[in-house]
């Protein structure tokens, strides 16, 4: 059974659409379970029916046009259940319904199960049989997976046009459709789509209108024909040491790329309208369905040389696209499955209105970056059919986690008010620049910015911000092709302490590893954020450590507002050990006649082992920084990226704040300020929480600094002080959230939550 699942699948995942894919699925379950009947019924929840979407061994006209009434038929009993349903006699069961138009027979044996995604059920996966019969309880365990496997592909395709989309053969997205996600960075924004892939991923190529069909005729001979000569070159080299019937191989791959069939079906779709790279991803996946769908093992896997081909056809496509700038459009909403931080470097600043990504988290580092930009952004919109969004209007509601689809006038009317009002609370607030985040019980509390490229220092600038709580330094790092070297980086810090003198910069030392890699440095870890990442790396490459301290400390000559800040420590060895070594990158200097002045050292503490050493650490060094967003994740055992899990990340979590508030009293049990630089910083609900808790400083996007200052100007320390002790007293986010809002909206700063609702 399981290479049987494992090939329907396969099969299935090389289908064109969802359409293709409930075919493969009915007539492969059919053969595989040797039932006389297969269907799938998807749930239609606003006409409130149960709606055949395709069958083997049912009248196929009926697809589409047949349904039952939620409630009537035992497909009705599985769906309300959520469970499997295996009867040996349907017809005996109370509420069975026959339905002529199907061309039913008498059938009595029945199996159905439900298609569930994210505990909704999407529909049912049916098997049937003439005669009596229950089905055996491995059939129903292979049923079952697959209606699991097959939630996913459904979830996608409502979301990019319900199931009525399935029913007609438009394959065209639907004007208005509403696309659901997280909530990256605040804001709105309104433009055309464009969408980034990564390279040689033939499935993620977006549709693409050509900009000229004989020119996009022309890349593609070119493309063929050097990817015809490599593999001849290759074929000749390693010939020699193959037998004939591999040698036959490189032969057979000749012949597919010669074949007149492949050439005209490329030329054909690009002349219908499709760019090169689409054209190429349709007709390859057609190709290999056609093998994929072969019974003989042999034959079957040259599916995947034909997608082996149709990769290196790409790279060369994709390698002569560089060669121009992409077509940005002069709106951009930048689109993806996953985009990345540096994908989002790449597009001229001046264009990029949102950003789109189907994965990801509100604490993934896009949406940081995303943030740090003023970007608005949707991430974790797990449905997104980015691929087909090439080229359609999109309203991206960043507070809400939103996506529109060629909206309604009515809907982008609504938005661009949002947008207005939106400038007009920040307009108001720019007043507040330059008055002190002070309580009206006269507490100030330094609110810093969080930083990461030199582009978003001049906007932390003018913000009103006391300073830089935290710069990451792994940005620059991760937008090179190598390390940058001493003077490189010396320039880079240089420029970040400059700007902020006599006011104080925390530059955090290397933080790569987890969801933050380097091309030329690849870590290729099962568990990457239990693994290699930021301290452990530097402690264990003192040569890239020492490098980025001396470049560091030279930076800092004659301005005296550096702090040096370390990442990820788990083990007070750590600490002493990068103590070791900053000490020695500082006598290095002082010895080579540098006059450097030693920099306070903190410790982010963000990782579960630290806050119970939080004490232990704070003897060793000047200040802790927590780092709620590692510690949310580690603590909660959340990825912070997982789009799947992420309804659950939340740092508000009465843990959470239990872990802080312990972290803030042992810091100053040792007399050590304690900041917070994580995410939570810039949420007024949060910054409230923590105010009460006695942090020392806070550090957030410059976005949401001028909203955290109003906050803390209107809310008395003692007022935050009662609000925590009622927060701590509650066990679940949503009731910490809530009952902080009400006590802003109470205090008359609804403005500040308004705009997530
Ligand atoms: C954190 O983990 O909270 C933090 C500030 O660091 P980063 O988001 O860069 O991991
Ligand atoms: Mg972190």
């Amino acid at each position: 059974m399981l290479d049987v699942l494992r090939r329907i699948v396969q099969e299935v995942g090389g289908a064109g659409d969802l359409e293709q894919a409930l075919a493969i699925i009915v007539k492969r379950v059919k053969q595989a379970m040797a039932a006389d009947v297969c269907s799938v019924y998807l749930a239609d929840y606003s006409q409130r029916r149960h709606v055949l979407m395709a069958t083997d061994g049912l009248n196929p006209a009926a697809v589409g046009h047949v349904s039952l009434a939620m409630g009537d038929g035992v497909v009705s009993v599985v769906a309300e259940t959520a469970e499997p349903f295996n009867l040996d006699n349907a017809p005996d069961h109370p509420r069975y319904q026959f339905v002529a138009e199907t061309g039913e027979e008498y059938y009595h044996g029945f199996l159905g199960v439900p298609i569930i995604h994210h505990r909704r059920v999407l529909g049912v996966l049916v098997v049937r049989q003439r005669q009596r019969r229950k089905f055996a309880e491995d059939e129903v365990a292979f049923l079952v997976t697959m209606a699991a496997q097959l939630a996913g592909a459904i979830a996608h395709a409502e979301a990019s046009g319900g199931i009525s989309r399935l029913s007609n053969s438009d394959s065209s997205l639907t004007a208005g459709t509403v696309l659901e996600g997280l909530a990256g960075a605040p804001g709105v924004g309104i433009g055309i789509a464009f969408v980034m892939y990564p390279p040689a991923d033939l499935d993620a190529v977006p549709d693409r209108k050509p900009a000229n069909v004989d020119a996009e005729i022309i890349t593609l001979k070119a493309a063929v024909a050097t990817v015809q000569a490599e593999i001849q070159a290759l074929g000749e080299r390693v010939g020699a040491h193959l037998r004939a019937e591999e040698r036959a191989l490189f032969d057979a791959y000749s012949l597919m790329l010669n074949s007149e069939t492949l050439l005209n079906a490329l030329v054909e779709r690009i002349r219908a309208g499709n760019w090169a790279s689409g054209s190429l991803r349709d007709t390859i996946n057609e190709q290999a369905r056609v093998f994929e769908q072969m019974d003989e093992p042999y034959l079957r896997e040259r599916a995947q040389d034909v997608r082996d081909l149709g990769r290196r056809i790409l790279v060369c496509l994709q390698s002569a696209g560089r060669r121009s700038p992409p077509p940005y459009p002069e709106r951009t909403v930048l689109v993806g499955e996953e985009i990345t931080a540096t994908m989002l470097a790449e597009v001229p600043r001046e264009k990029l209105v949102a950003v789109v990504s189907a994965s990801g988290s509100r604490s993934s580092h896009v949406a940081i970056l995303a943030r740090a930009l003023g970007v608005p952004s949707v991430v974790g919109a797990t449905d997104l059919p980015a691929g087909r969004l090439e080229g359609h209007s999109l309203v991206v509601d960043g507070y809400r986690g939103r996506v529109y689809l060629d909206p309604s006038e009515a809907v982008r009317t609504e938005y661009i008010r949002l947008a207005r009002e939106e400038a007009m609370l920040v307009a108001g607030l720019e007043g507040l620049k330059d008055l002190p985040a002070e309580t009206p019980d006269g507490v100030r509390i330094p609110l810093y910015a969080n930083s990461g490229l030199i582009s978003d220092v001049a906007p932390s600038l003018t913000s009103g911000a006391e300073g830089i709580g935290l710069y990451r330094t792994e940005f620059p790092f991760m937008i090179r092709d190598r390390f940058p070297g001493e003077a490189e980086q010396q320039r880079i810090y240089r420029q970040v302490l400059e700007s902020y003198a006599p006011r104080p910069v925390v530059l955090r030392t290397l933080d790569v590893g987890g969801d933050k890699p380097l091309s030329y440095f690849p870590i290729v870890e099962d568990n990457p954020f239990l693994g290699w990442r930021g301290i452990r790396i530097t402690l264990d490459h003192p040569e890239i450590f020492l490098v980025q301290l001396r470049a560091m400390l030279r930076a800092s000559v004659g301005l005296n507002n550096l702090r040096l800040l370390l990442p990820m420590v788990s083990q007070i060895s750590e600490v002493d050990e990068a103590k070791l070594l900053i000490e020695r990158a500082y006598h290095e200097l002082l010895a080579g006649g540098e006059n450097i002045a030693m920099p306070p050292l903190g410790v982010m503490v963000e990782v579960p082992s630290a806050v119970y050493q939080s004490e232990a650490i704070a003897r060793r060094v000047d200040f802790l920084s927590i780092g709620s967003n590692d510690l949310t994740q580690y603590l909660l055992a959340v990825d912070r990226n997982n789009a799947r899990v992420a309804g659950l990340y939340d740092a508000l979590h009465p843990a959470v704040l239990r872990a802080i508030y312990q972290v803030i009293e042992s810091g100053h049990r040792q007399g050590k300020p304690v900041g917070v630089c994580g995410e939570m910083a810039g949420d007024p609900v949060a910054a409230i929480v923590l105010l009460g808790m006695g942090v020392d400083h806070m550090s957030m996007s410059v976005a949401s600094l001028p909203r955290v200052k109003w906050a803390i100007r209107n809310i008395s320390c003692d007022k935050a002080k009662a609000i925590l002790a009622e927060v701590l007293d509650m066990d679940d986010p949503l009731a910490v959230r809530d009952h902080v809002e009400k006590v802003l909206e109470s205090a008359g700063l609804g403005g500040l939550v308004r705009a997530g609702k």
